[in-house]
């Protein structure tokens, strides 16, 4: 995998430096010398990934990355912030400042690759989130989409996969009062616990007795649960290849022991609210995959539902030899409900038709606005004639009661003409419709209020 990293370093030998780094992995490299000119370039939304020097004159690093953090459009660009190893203080600003990660001077070149590559990953894997869902909606941000950007990343809820009790006790005392923790001392049972809650991070201990943390990681991974779940690991100080390993494995993040109070703090929420934002994500793009699939006006599925669908039900009942109908409906006159009491009473008229229809046919029958005052209901193993007595039953409840228009202040009556066709073991939609429309027509020339069937 490739990504378009910028280097922004206020000395050119240390942009050459990494330039070389992350050259020599096929990484493509941009490079800025100062805070201003790094912003321009991010606002070009060119860049995947942004390595960031925290000491520059003028605007610093933690400005630079407040910046990006806080600009919508860049917002989502992961900041992996350079400082120097013994600057611990300056690694908790980086943090306040919204960075992902860090990375000490002199720089350890495995390190670099490995937080490089282990960001860009989850660059890619949003940024194909993002894609789908600005594809299936076209609209702004969800309300919970919002929610989960301005999201502070407190009160989640944590497991703890740990068998020290001095460990147990540090990270717990951290998170005390700002999440919810639940340890587990044996690693065989972590993945029986991810069961119970829906974790926003999952925290594990590489140096586990007689159990290897990284395998924890990799089952949490390939759990169907958890796939998604951030793994922050708890690594000795000399774990560095445990630690590189993890990453490669997909855990999100590590903290090396001993732990420091405030940096636990700080990359947990981090993570949380990465999850948080993520997860808003994915329900969104689900949300607008079924949204898309759903008449707004009545919430019958749409056209466009009924075209995915019935293929496969044509298919299924050519194939295992078992009848389908097809059952066409038009309201009947129903440009005269428009020009005689107005548009809105129109749109009462076919949501009341709506569910009228739908409490007349059966569970398993299918109920779709085409569009305007069409409507079709796909009826899975059912044959014409039973169609027809289904069909006559939809007609008559339809009849039955006067409609009420002008939130109720008024009622008129409305009919509905109705064609039903039979699958005749085709497995193309075309000849179906057009059977049934027939009929449909039919109805309409013999004086519409009628079911007819196609002949054929
Ligand atoms: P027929 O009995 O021959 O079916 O006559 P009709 O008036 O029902 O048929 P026609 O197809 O001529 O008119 C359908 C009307 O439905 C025209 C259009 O203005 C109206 N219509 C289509 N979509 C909507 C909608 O979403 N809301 C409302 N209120 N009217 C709609
Ligand atoms: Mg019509
Ligand atoms: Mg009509």
């Amino acid at each position: 995998m490739t990504a378009r990293v910028l280097v922004v370093d206020d000395l050119l030998p240390n942009i050459k430096l990494l330039e070389a780094r992350l050259g020599a992995e096929y990484f493509e490299v941009q490079s800025a010398m100062s805070g201003p000119q790094a912003l321009a370039i991010c606002a070009q939304g060119q860049i995947d990934i942004v390595l960031l020097d925290v000491m520059m004159p003028g605007m610093d690093g933690f400005e630079v990355c407040r910046r990006i953090k806080a600009d919508p459009a860049t917002a989502h660009l992961p900041v992996v912030m350079i400082t120097s190893l013994d600057q611990h203080a300056d690694r908790l600003r980086g943090l306040e400042a919204g960075a992902d990660d860090f990375l000490g001077k002199p720089i350890d070149e495995i390190a670099v690759i490995a937080r490089v590559k282990s960001l860009s990953r989850m660059k890619v894997a949003l940024d194909e989130l993002r894609n789908r869902r600005s594809i299936a909606a076209q609209m702004g941000a969800s309300a919970s989409l919002a929610a989960a950007i301005a999201d502070s990343g407190e009160q989640g809820r944590i497991l703890l996969v740990d068998d020290r009790d001095s460990s147990i006790d540090r990270v717990t005392s951290a998170l005390r009062g700002r999440h919810t923790l639940d340890v587990e001392r044996i690693p065989a049972q972590a993945m029986f616990r991810v069961a119970e809650h829906d974790y926003d991070l999952i925290a594990v201990s590489l140096n586990l007795q007689g159990f290897d943390g990284l395998r924890v990681c990799s089952q949490l991974r390939s759990l169907e649960r958890t796939r998604h779940t951030p793994i922050l690991m708890l690594a000795e100080t000399d774990d560095r290849r445990k630690v590189l390993h993890g990453l490669e494995l997909g855990a999100s993040d590590y903290i090396s022991r001993p732990i420091d109070r405030n940096e636990l703090i700080a990359r947990v929420r981090t993570q949380v609210r990465r999850r948080r934002y993520s997860e808003a994500l994915r329900n969104d793009v689900q949300a607008s995959i079924e949204m898309a699939l759903v008449d707004p006006l009545t919430g019958l599925n749409n056209r466009r539902y009924l075209e995915m669908r019935l293929p496969t039900l044509l298919e299924e009942a050519a194939r295992r030899g078992r009848p389908l109908a097809l059952m066409a409906l038009d309201i009947d006159r129903f440009k005269s409900v428009n020009d005689g009491y107005g548009h809105d009473s129109g749109d009462e008229v076919l949501r009341t038709f709506a569910q009228r229809v739908k409490n007349a046919v059966r569970e398993g029958d299918l109920l779709c606005r085409l569009g305007g005052e069409e409507f079709v209901v796909l009826m899975p193993e059912t044959d014409i004639d039973v169609a027809a007595r289904i069909a006559e039953r939809v007609r008559g409840a339809i009849e039955a009661e006067l409609f009420a228009i002008e939130k109720g202040a008024r009622s008129i009556p409305v009919t509905v003409s109705i064609g039903l066709a039979q699958a005749q073991g085709e497995t193309e939609p075309e000849g179906l419709f057009r059977r049934a429309d027939r009929a449909l027509y039919r109805s309409k020339n013999d004086g519409r209020n009628r079911v007819t069937l196609d002949a054929a």
